[in-house]
């Protein structure tokens, strides 16, 4: 059996360079190379006559060359080669920018097999730089090729080089994951093959009973990991918190009546609490739907029973605003609460330890600082987080640990349509706040091209002038297309330019500043304060960082180039307005040569503002084959598996997974050894399944 843990290096024709630009693809073991799946796939494989080409498409031909090949210089550091090609039908022209090497390859009179995409007018029919075999030779062409996601220091050649050296380094010594039985009742590929073709096949079939297989175990190896973890936390024993502390008596001090959602979910809750069975219960609703009240009097009943709560956010500016929100409805209760950052001072810090300690403080509210060992409770007994995207199970883990068997409570706006949240959140109970506290003005969304920019920055103005403030949300750069770009450096190169275009040449006499992701938190923060104290009339930010705080006063959400964002996104950014008493507006700037799924999604913003619609129809818009990822939902990342393209696979991998659950629970079962190292191996990595 071969190693799958070593080191990339290893793999023929991969040296320390090499290895490095891998490194940076998340690629560090053969392992990892080896499932390093494409992006998409090139059909290189048919050949098509040249009278028979339609402009746009991406094809093969074969044809001789009837020309010498031309070099000229068009500019400095730019030079053109052209050649004619002719098959029996028709004449066609070749190009190459910069590619002096093409000249001394292509000889007049010889026959090739070139591939690339086809530019037509009325008079010629051309090919831009395409690649190109000898006949016979099926280097570049004549099958279907592997596309990897990649970055532009490494070629596409490189990382299909490397593949396929380490699947024949690899070969027939590969340990199979899948046990025999269920190859054989689902009719799946073994492992080596399914490696083989989904990198390298010779026809769709081929890749797509490939993809079945690879699709099949690693939901099945989530779904599983899954039903053992709620396994691990059901079988404990939890607290029950009396009965005789109610949540009314906190309900009835707030400011405003909860609506009937808010009070259907706090009842499951409060039957869980007073349940002796360990609370893990995820609480979904959309941005502005008032999740952190639940909390708060989640809060108020563990403290009321003789216990601690602790609630963990994840950017010191929402855990702040949290605080403010418990202190004034706690407090006068008699419950203290504290806060405590990564950039809390050492004095401070030493206090709330050892209020935390002697358990004077009842509360904690923080970010990710509340997981150092130093944090040690007298009696945790309930734990929030709130999380835009899903903290690891171990960070959840690791903050639960500090309590015996607390209650958790995990929050998220993260709107996933409930047949999808029953099988990925399968490690917890679901409750949902669908409905929004009453008298919340609709927020209007307009979706405007670029002709009328004018008209969109005087209604900026004239929001400002009634002392609204503004947020510009704009896209990362792009610097080439094909490139993955370095995400903080393209984020800080579009705020950049956006924020400069802002300030000089659209609204020099207004205040305009930005945040973006490298800045220093504190300064970060800084931002924020001032803009939320009304010091700064338009904020530009990227999406990199997450700006989700509450700022009643901010009334229009422009967001530049918004046909790059995903649905999901965009809603979530809408969401940063329309906090206050003021009509709120999102503007979404789309450049005119949006696709039609781009079109589509911003119909549906202009729709509709209900985040579960929004989030059934980006489910729809995806499976057309658009892709975002699924970091910004907050979903399991997957290496193959695609939620929108799989959902019907899912499903029948949740019965798999259940079945094989009821017979073998824990996996001990000799037939189910490969499945137990599987699974084992997914819990080990410290992810969000
Ligand atoms: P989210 O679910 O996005 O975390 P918040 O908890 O921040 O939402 O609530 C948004 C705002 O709505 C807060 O200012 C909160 O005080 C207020 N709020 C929450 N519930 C209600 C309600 N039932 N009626 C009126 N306002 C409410
Ligand atoms: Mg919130």
């Amino acid at each position: 059996m071969i190693d799958l843990s070593q080191n990339v290096q290893f793999v023929k024709g991969v040296g320390p360079n090499r290895a490095a630009l891998l490194n940076s693809l998340g690629i560090y073991t053969l392992g990892d190379l080896i499932t390093y799946f494409p992006r998409e796939y090139e059909d290189r494989s048919k050949v098509k006559k040249i009278a028979e080409l339609t402009p746009g498409e991406e094809v093969t031909i074969e044809a001789t060359v009837t020309s010498e090949v031309i070099l000229k210089k068009i500019r400095k550091n730019m030079t053109l080669l052209k050649a004619t090609v002719e098959d029996n039908t028709g004449m066609c022209t070749l190009t190459w920018f910069n590619q002096t090497y093409v000249k001394q390859q292509i000889k007049r009179g010889q026959t090739y097999r070139f591939f690339g995409k086809v530019e037509k007018n009325l008079t010629q029919t051309e090919m831009r730089s395409p690649i190109y075999d000898e006949i016979g030779q099926q280097k570049n062409t004549g099958k279907i090729m592997p596309i990897y996601p990649s970055t532009y220091k490494l070629s596409q050649t490189a990382i299909r080089q490397a593949v396929e050296n380490s699947l024949k380094m690899v070969g027939s010594k590969i340990e199979e994951t899948l046990p025999d039985y269920l190859l054989s009742e689902y009719h799946l590929e073994d492992l080596e093959t399914s490696l083989q073709k989904i990198h390298f096949p010779n026809s769709d079939g081929e890749r797509i009973q490939a993809r079945k297989r690879l699709v099949f175990e690693e939901l099945l190896s989530m779904q599983l990991a899954l039903l053992e973890l709620k396994e691990q936390t059901k079988v404990e024993e939890g607290i029950g918190y009396s009965k005789d502390v109610k949540m009314s008596d906190v309900i009835n001090q707030l400011p405003f009546k909860l609506t009937k959602a808010q009070l259907r979910v706090l009842e499951e809750i409060d039957k869980d609490m007073e349940s002796k069975k360990a609370m893990n219960r995820l609480l979904q609703g959309d941005v502005g739907s008032g999740k952190t009240v639940v909390a708060m009097i989640a809060a108020y009943k563990a403290v009321k029973s003789g216990y601690q709560a602790a609630v963990m956010a994840p950017t010191a500016i929402l855990a702040t605003q949290h605080l403010e929100e418990f202190q004034k409805i706690l407090e006068p209760m008699g419950i203290k609460c504290a806060l405590l950052l990564g950039a809390t001072k050492k004095k401070e810090r030493e206090e709330i330890l050892e209020g935390l300690a002697n358990g004077t403080i009842q509360v904690l509210i923080g970010t990710h600082a509340l997981i150092t060992d130093k944090v040690i409770f007298h009696k945790l007994g309930l734990v929030v987080t709130d999380e835009q995207h899903r903290f690891g199970v171990r960070q959840r883990a690791a903050i639960s640990a500090k309590g015996v068997n607390p209650d958790v409570l995990v929050m998220t706006a993260t709107p996933i349509p409930r047949t999808l949240a029953l099988i990925l959140y399968g490690d917890l109970d679901i409750s949902i706040i669908d409905e929004l506290p009453p008298n919340r003005k609709k927020i209007e969304t307009f979706a405007v091209s670029k002709r009328m920019e004018e008209r969109v920055n005087n209604f900026i103005c004239k929001n400002i002038d009634e002392g609204r403030q503004i947020y510009v949300v704009c896209p990362l750069v792009e610097e080439k297309e094909d490139e993955e770009v370095d995400e903080q450096k393209a984020d800080l190169k579009a705020v950049k330019e956006w924020t400069e275009k802002y300030q000089k040449e659209i609204f020099p006499n207004y205040r305009v500043e930005c945040v973006y992701g490298k800045m220093k938190p504190s300064e970060k923060d800084k931002v924020m304060e001032q803009f939320k104290n009304g010091e700064i009339d338009i904020l530009v930010s990227t999406t990199v960082i997450e700006v989700g705080v509450n700022v009643p006063n901010a009334s229009v959400m422009v967001i530049e180039n918004s046909e790059r964002f995903g649905l999901a996104q965009l809603h979530q950014l809408r969401g940063r307005v329309g906090r206050g008493e003021y009509q709120s507006y999102c503007i979404l700037k789309y450049d005119s040569h949006c696709s039609q799924v781009g079109r589509e999604r911003m119909k549906t913003m202009q729709e509709t503002n209900d985040g579960f619609v929004i989030a059934e129809k980006d489910l729809e818009l995806r499976g057309t084959g658009e892709f975002f990822g699924t970091k910004q939902h907050g979903l399991p990342d997957f290496k193959i598996a695609n939620l929108f393209v799989d959902m019907p696979m899912l499903k029948s991998v949740q019965s798999v997974a259940l079945k094989i659950e009821a017979e073998d629970k824990g996996l001990k079962l000799e037939k189910n050894k490969r499945l137990c190292k599987l699974v084992n191996n997914r819990l080990k990595q410290n992810v969000a399944l």
